[in-house]
């Protein structure tokens, strides 16, 4: 129960990696506010359902990660936000020359910009309480490319380099921020991807899973959500105090090829 005491606040947390380290950072004694754009009776349950089994405080709060005002009122609403996961993410595969303008505006939005957003109402409260972690789901595309997939591409580099800044600003503060890099993890974000993916490389289902997802994953395993959360929750321990600015990847040695 490392985290008793502190409340942290994940965006997009009704499902996937959001809601893995949701229930790890419970798990850790946190209380959690979840997150999502919708505002359904089920987006709720997930939060009690965490309550009821780890026997912190969870609530859920509905503001839409595209619109720079929800994401600040949503860390407003949170009342105490000691620890920021940036988590909310989606994807659009397709080449450069057809992308679609509203895809690459709501990537860039809801990917990076959001972060901004975030860490600019959650600092001065973190700074109020004497102790902050943010931590920025990135990904493997925040430090490598690959084709299709142009405005994810620019918005985890971004986070990767927001990070940074972040860290340099409250460097002499008890206050840190990270960007982990998960490679591939089967999550509703990743199984979406399937069908264009097969229409785009002509490969059935199995053939895209084994030779363009897991082809660069040299463990040829996907990194789960328990295994995220549980680095999140090491980012927000006393051993990371002095870990800040820096990227961790989670992705069976994909960026070591
Ligand atoms: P997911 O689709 O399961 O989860 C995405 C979450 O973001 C959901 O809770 C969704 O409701 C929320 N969301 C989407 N639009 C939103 C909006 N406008 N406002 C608020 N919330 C919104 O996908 P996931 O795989 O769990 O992805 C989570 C994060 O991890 C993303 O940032 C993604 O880029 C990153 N990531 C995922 C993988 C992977 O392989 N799954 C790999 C690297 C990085």
């Amino acid at each position: 129960m490392i985290l008793k005491g502190k409340t942290a606040v994940i965006t997009g947390s009704n499902s996937g990696i959001g809601l893995g380290v949701a229930r790890e950072l419970a798990k850790s004694g946190a209380d959690v506010v979840l997150n999502s754009f919708t505002d359904r009776d089920e987006d709720h349950a997930i939060a009690a359902e965490i309550a009821q089994e780890t026997g912190v405080t969870a609530r859920y709060i509905q503001a839409d990660m595209s619109k720079a005002e929800d994401c600040r009122r949503l860390i407003a609403d949170a009342g105490a936000c000691d620890i920021l996961v940036n988590n909310a993410g989606i994807q659009h595969v397709a080449p450069i020359d057809q992308f679609p303008v509203e895809k690459w505006d709501a990537i860039i939005a809801i990917n990076m910009s959001s972060a901004f957003h975030t860490t600019a109402a959650a600092l001065p409260v973190m700074r109020k309480a004497g102790w902050g972690r943010v931590v920025n789901i990135a990904s493997a595309h925040g430090l490598t490319a690959s084709p299709y997939k142009s405005a994810y591409i620019a918005a985890k580099h971004g986070v990767v380099g927001l990070s940074k800044t972040t860290a340099l600003e409250t460097a002499e503060e008890p206050i840190t921020c990270n960007a982990v890099c998960p490679g591939y993890v089967l999550t509703p974000l990743v199984e979406a991807q399937i069908p264009d993916t097969m229409k785009e490389y002509g490969m059935d289902r199995e053939t895209v899973i084994r030779e363009v997802m897991l082809k660069r994953q040299p463990s040829k395993e996907f990194a789960t959500v328990e295994q995220l959360g549980g680095t999140v929750v090491y980012l927000c321990s006393d051993a990371a105090a002095q870990v800040t600015g820096t990227t961790i990847s989670v992705d069976g040695g994909w960026t070591a090829l």
